[in-house]
């Protein structure tokens, strides 16, 4: 699209007057300390081309969006059998929450909401020590974004062990139904390490092109995943990416997207472009206030979204 780049700006523009709205996320120091009136956005389109803003190329935590690269790896190591693991419908509660867990017998709802990660981890970690299966999931997002540079803060894998009492909880629950193979501080040592890892938006958007393209990065020529593998983790994004405000997400922005409660949030226009988008500020359902704002922007004005222009 010939205008991206000044709808990118004005998008961004529009928006300055209202950095530092939201709530940040201050579960841990490293996140609590952000600066709140940041705000990045960078758009790749499936020829490559790229478009940006703000401090689109500030490293943030990545958090739950890393559970897009998780599900995509779990899937291309087990494929459907990931499904007797974890389901595919929306939870319609919280990111952590542990209440569906109980009458479902230990199988969380989708892959995107903790207890889903968590046991997509126990399905990476098949094989691995913690160690292989977090250097695994590092490889895996740095030949996505084809970029070497990406990595974990350990600071933030550290901080997120110490105070991770919840996620902690999850895989026990999990674990007593015997719905993990591995044990939990491994389990959930590489859950806390993936929520860890550090990217830009630019590299961010670069990580998500092949669900755009269906399923082949068109700047590296690697194919990915099947072109029915990307459409159907396309869908789980747009169903349940931004957990009990999946609906909301839909209504406004109507794109498939993954968000984070560090602010990122990674949206999708099959055949069009990787979005990414990061703003601390968090709404009442922990997704970015910004960022959401930003997407609903960009759809409407380029007419992205899969429900029609
Ligand atoms: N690391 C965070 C947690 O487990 C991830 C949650 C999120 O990004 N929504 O609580």
């Amino acid at each position: 699209m010939a205008d991206l780049q000044g709808i990118v700006d004005e998008i961004y523009e529009a928006l300055v007057p209202r950095l530092g709205e939201g709530r940040v996320a201050d579960y841990i120091p490293q996140l609590a300390h952000v600066d709140p009136r940041k705000l990045g956005l960078a758009v790749v389109d499936v020829d490559g081309s790229v478009y940006k803003a703000g401090d689109c190329d500030e490293t943030f935590s990545i958090q739950s969006v890393s559970k897009v690269f998780t599900l995509t790896l779990a899937l291309g190591k087990h494929g459907e059998n990931v499904w007797r693991r974890v389901g595919r419908e929306p939870s319609g509660s919280s990111f952590n929450s542990i209440v569906q867990l109980e009458n479902e017998e230990g199988k969380p709802r989708n892959p995107f909401i903790n207890a889903g990660a968590i046991a997509i981890s126990d399905l990476v970690l098949a094989g691995h020590t913690p160690r292989e299966a977090i250097g695994e999931i590092v490889r895996f997002v740095q030949y996505l974004a084809n970029d070497e540079q990406i990595a974990i803060d350990p600071a933030v894998a550290k901080s997120e062990l110490a105070t991770g009492y919840r996620n902690i909880a999850l895989a026990n629950f999990m674990r007593s139904f015997g719905r993990l193979d591995h044990p939990v501080d491994h389990v959930v040592g590489v859950y806390f390490h993936h929520c860890a890892l550090a990217m830009t938006c630019t590299q961010l958007a670069h990580a998500g092109l092949f669900l755009a393209a269906a399923g082949r990065n068109p700047l590296t020529g690697h194919t990915v995943v099947s072109r029915e593998r990307a459409r159907r983790i396309n869908a789980l994004m747009l169903t349940c990416g931004h957990y009990d405000g999946s609906g909301d997400f839909a209504y406004r922005v109507g794109l498939p997207g993954k968000s984070g409660v560090g602010g990122g949030i990674l949206a999708v226009a099959p055949g069009k472009a990787s979005v990414a988008v990061w703003s601390p500020g968090l709404n009442h359902n922990g997704n970015s206030l910004l960022g959401s704002l930003a997407l609903e922007m960009l759809a409407h004005r380029t007419g992205w979204s899969v429900f029609g222009p």
